[in-house]
């Protein structure tokens, strides 16, 4: 089983989400994809998470109940949804000012709720030209106070300069940080994503040590997200 799923960041209205996964749930019940799918909507277009085939999952959360943090939207706002599944340390959440212990925070709170948590790791091109062992120590540093033995924690290995380029890293790049972050993540599955697309899901799928993709752009048109799943198997 592999895990694919679609991270919508600032795209989709609640309209469109709703079409988008009335469609993908009639796709996954006329195919037999043996994958865990996850679709992560913007706030304003949460879904009632009750699809057979796949979980709709929150893009941000702050680690509260509720109470006075303007903007923002807590466990409350989720139970609503009945949403148990969320993305944590995305790059482009660290970029709008999310530090290490922030995401720290936020996945101690969440995993007390017992929440599937994707939690993001990447490094900047910066970083990658100073090489495997830098970029390895950056990761490792991404993951500084996130308890490695939470059963539902799922790592996505995201290195920023293919996420939105169109260019993913290449098969080699992927093999290489994957193989050495398995040594440390062990059974924890651990996804790719930077410019997956349905060109290329199959031969990163097939990869040792990749465990999904995690799929912005080319996952926000159903007929392109639907190609990829089907790519996947
Ligand atoms: C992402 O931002 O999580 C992502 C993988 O984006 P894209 O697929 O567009 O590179």
């Amino acid at each position: 089983m592999k895990i694919i799923a679609s991270n919508f960041k600032t795209n989709h209205t609640r309209k469109s989400t709703q079409e988008f996964c009335d469609a993908l749930e009639s796709f996954l019940s006329h195919k037999s994809i043996p994958h865990k799918v996850a679709v992560f909507p913007p706030s304003t277009a949460l879904l009632e998470n009750a699809f057979k085939h796949f979980s709709i999952g929150a893009q941000n959360a702050y680690f509260v109940q509720n109470g006075s943090f303007t903007g923002e939207i807590g466990l409350e706002q989720l139970e609503e949804f009945s949403i148990q599944t969320l993305l944590i340390g995305h790059s482009e959440r660290r970029f709008l000012g999310e530090c290490q212990e922030f995401c720290a925070q936020k996945f101690a709170y969440f995993a007390k709720q017992n929440f599937e948590i994707f939690y993001c790791i990447g490094e900047s091109l910066n970083t990658k030209n100073q090489g495997l062992d830098s970029t390895l120590a950056f990761l490792e540093s991404q993951l500084q106070g996130i308890d490695l033995s939470y059963p539902k924690l799922i790592v996505a290995y995201e290195p920023i300069w293919a996420i939105g380029s169109g260019v993913s890293a290449t098969l080699d790049e992927i093999t290489q940080v994957h193989t050495r972050l398995k040594q440390k993540l062990g059974k924890i599955p651990l996804l790719y994503g930077g410019s997956v697309k349905p060109q290329n899901t199959s031969e990163i799928l097939s990869l040792n040590g990749v465990d999904g993709v995690l799929v912005g752009s080319a996952s926000w048109e159903i007929e392109s997200f639907c190609q990829i799943l089907e790519n996947s198997f």
